[in-house]
């Protein structure tokens, strides 16, 4: 028997929760519920100055206001410095880590490769300087630390299926913690997904092409993997003209500060789980009711533009 899975909600508090990012804490609390597993949640808050706690309080509220509750958490991830630390030593102590003093400028030069999240592949420029030669250019500027990226990593996505990437080729060796000191994303989901007992991430497909560098982590740093599921994104339609566009903070109209004054708990997600292919029509449902009947089979693959008329309040 296996056991139970242990999902997780991981927000970034840096504005109110909007419609795409509860379309994918609905799934991954489906995901988890349906088959009687626990919920995670942690405030990934590494960034000052993109991110505050109260916007992490809001969020909170939403999800219990919606009903979509977790068991363990939450963590901050600003007060987990120490521990991203020792992942940094166990990296640095097997070689791997060398500070990069390249500037923005130069990390965007022209014909730079990108990887699929729209990063450029990192040209290995200091990756071959001295002690000497790092600890002169450290007079006048810090510099942000990089992971050495070799060999092929890949998985199998629970939705999309299999990929595979060779680190070096296709994203280049990535960054633990920038030169402002603020540890990077990459080393922070893995090394807390593998702390907090995480088996299974449930996650906007943006984030596909991520997935190897973080299972390369993983490897480093003795974490077991967990199963990734990726999602489609919800579109939101732009102009007469111009292609839909990945719904965002900035569409007002699709942030749950605006929503929760418009519908009701049951409305908002039964209107989601009709999106996610969980219901035949829009109706409002409760997200245990929703748990019940949860098939990852009828998630669609494509992204999904968002019915401007779905989330629009009836009389206007
Ligand atoms: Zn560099």
């Amino acid at each position: 028997m296996t056991a139970p899975p242990v999902g997780r909600f991981a927000p970034s508090p840096s504005g109110p929760m909007h419609l795409g990012n509860l379309f994918a804490y609905l799934l991954a609390w489906l995901s988890v519920r349906s088959r009687g597993g626990k919920i995670v949640l942690r405030m990934e808050n590494l960034d000052p100055q993109r991110t505050s706690r109260a916007y992490g309080e809001q969020i909170m509220r939403d999800l219990e206001f919606l009903g979509l509750d977790w068991d363990q958490g939450p963590y901050w991830q600003s007060e987990r410095s120490g521990y991203y630390q020792q992942c940094l030593d166990a990296l640095t102590a097997q070689g791997l880590v060398y500070p990069c003093f390249c500037s923005r400028a130069e990390l965007h030069a022209a014909n730079a490769p990108h990887a699929s999240d729209g990063d450029c592949v990192y040209s290995g420029k200091c990756r071959s300087l001295t002690p000497r030669e790092a600890q002169a250019l450290a007079k006048n500027r810090s510099p942000a630390l990089r992971l050495r990226a070799t060999g092929w990593a890949g998985f199998t996505d629970g939705h999309y299926g299999p990929l595979e990437q060779d680190l070096e080729r296709d994203c280049g060796d990535f960054i633990l913690r920038r030169s402002d000191g603020v540890f990077a994303y990459q080393l922070a989901v893995a090394a807390d997904d593998g702390a907090m007992g995480v088996t299974e991430v449930v996650r906007g497909r943006d984030l596909l092409g991520s997935t190897p560098r973080q299972l390369y982590l993983y490897r480093l740093l003795g974490l077991r993997p967990p199963a990734f599921v990726h999602i489609p994104l919800l579109l939101a339609g732009a102009g007469p003209g111009e292609p839909p566009r990945r719904l965002s903070k900035r569409d007002q109209d699709a942030g749950l500060d605006v929503l929760r004054g418009r519908f009701s708990a049951e409305e908002i997600l039964g209107r989601l789980a009709y999106l996610a292919g969980q219901l035949p029509k829009p109706e409002a449902a409760t997200a245990r009711e929703l748990a019940g009947a949860f098939q990852w089979s009828k998630v669609p693959l494509e992204d999904i533009l968002l019915p401007e008329e779905l989330f629009t309040p009836p009389g206007t």
